[in-house]
């Protein structure tokens, strides 16, 4: 067996541990495999494995992974879960099968204008930042832009969006992860009331450190990459 096999086991199990404490099916939770940083060959034994959705966080990155998946490209879905400058939009949208970092209406506006050149409807997650963490993205959700993207969204078409996105805090401790969770779900709550025109199906949050607890508080989508692939190679300066 190999480690990536034995990585899936153990997970499969810790997954199915944590929607049976949180008495919901199995089925409710999808999980997408964070590939960044390791090698397409890894991409593909993941797929041998009945993994289907990954994550990359570089436009940069997955462009020369794309190319070495070759055939293998078009039985994966790969959505973008990194920050999106909005100068690479373009590239983006051709590249990727969704966004799930969407965080301003500047940016917005670019990606739908970029999707609609490539005839594609592409799926986004709204990424909220729910901390004041001065290095953390996303989109502040008491904010005037927040309000003006959620408005002008129905009239993106070539955008379809699907839920929220969040990264707990570094550090936050079990209480505070479990708290930006919960507030995550809130959220979600108070803008499917608000908003009925969009679709908030998806919340994506959890990842190898802290999905059981995601999974406790609704999460429908968790993000592992170091439970599955192993430890990453130190970030680049
Ligand atoms: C890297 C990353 C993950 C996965 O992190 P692990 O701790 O390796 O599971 C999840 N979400 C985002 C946004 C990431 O950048």
């Amino acid at each position: 067996m190999t480690a990536l096999k034995e990585n899936l086991d153990r997970l499969e199990e810790a997954i199915a541990a944590a929607c049976r404490a949180a008495n919901r099916a199995r089925a409710e939770v999808e999980l997408m495999a964070v590939s960044k940083t390791f090698p397409a060959e890894a991409v593909v034994e993941a797929l041998s494995l009945n993994l289907a959705l990954f994550g990359e966080n570089r436009v940069q990155e997955f462009t020369a992974k794309s190319h070495e998946l070759g055939d293998a490209r078009p039985r994966l879905r790969c959505h973008l879960i990194g920050h999106l400058q909005s100068n690479k939009s373009a590239r983006a949208a051709e590249l990727f099968d969704g966004v799930d970092s969407l965080d301003s209406l500047r940016l917005a506006e670019r990606l739908s204008e970029a999707a609609g050149k490539c005839a594609k409807r592409l799926p986004v997650l709204l990424e909220i930042k729910l901390s004041h963490e001065a290095t953390k993205t996303g989109l502040d959700p008491a904010s005037a832009d927040a309000a003006q993207l959620l408005e002008r969204l129905p009239d993106l078409p070539q955008l379809e969006l699907h839920g929220l996105m969040t990264v707990a805090p570094l550090g936050a401790g079990e209480q505070g992860t479990r708290d930006c969770f919960r507030a995550l779900r809130a959220l979600r709550d108070r803008w499917a009331a608000a908003y009925s025109r969009l679709n908030f199906a998806v919340l994506s949050m959890g990842m190898s450190g802290d999905f059981p607890l995601a999974i406790a508080e609704g999460a429908t989508r968790i993000r592992v990459g170091s439970a599955l692939f192993g430890s990453r190679p130190a970030l680049r300066p």
